[in-house]
């Protein structure tokens, strides 16, 4: 956890006013391009899935697209279990869940296959960034909307000053930084 807090804090670059005004955009693209910085926060974040004997107790992990897709997949295979993506509208070919949510800039409807998680199985949340948590608590009502549970939220960074957590209910969050 400290190696992946130290990764996080070399090599994210924070990038003002971008999309737009007043958003300092958290750019993970030098630390997705670091070796060891990458397997730092991979392995940080699949310890969310293991229980205190160090055991995976979750059967597919979840990440949003974009940039969650990239930790997700990772974290996944470190898990034993398989990788989900929940995607931006109109992207996935099957039928599939919607449920639209507000974003820190703007509004999205994201989605997900109906039979992309079974009724039953648990479930890890897999983002870059929990902002005003819009995006996790669409992706959490989707999975529960194909009878699975979730059992947790793993971040790179939270902006605890949106408090996101509070949008999210119940499930516990893991974030390597807090900021
Ligand atoms: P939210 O739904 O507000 O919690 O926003 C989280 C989603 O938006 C994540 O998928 C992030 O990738 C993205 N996001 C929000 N704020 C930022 C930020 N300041 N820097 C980078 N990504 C962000």
């Amino acid at each position: 956890m400290v190696a992946a807090r130290e990764a996080l804090e070399r090599l994210v670059v924070d990038v003002p006013d971008f999309p737009e005004p007043g958003v300092v955009f958290k750019d993970i693209t030098p630390l997705l391009a670091d070796h060891q910085g990458l397997t730092a926060v991979v392995e940080a974040i699949a310890e969310a899935g293991r229980d205190a004997d160090g055991n995976p107790v979750v059967d597919k992990v979840v990440g949003m697209e974009a940039r969650g897709f990239i930790i997700a997949a990772p974290v996944a295979l470190a898990l034993g279990a398989g990788f989900v993506p929940v995607r931006k509208a109109g992207k996935l070919p099957r039928g599939a869940h919607a449920v639209s949510y507000a974003l820190e800039y703007g509004e999205a409807t994201l989605e997900l296959h109906h039979d992309a998680v079974s009724a039953g199985e648990r479930v890890l949340l897999v983002d870059d960034v929990l902002a005003t948590g819009g995006t996790v608590r669409a992706a959490r009502e989707l999975v529960e909307a194909c009878g699975a549970t979730p059992v947790g939220v793993a971040v790179l960074m939270e902006l605890g000053f949106l408090g996101g957590r509070d949008v999210i209910g119940d499930l516990p969050v893991h974030s390597i930084a807090v900021i």
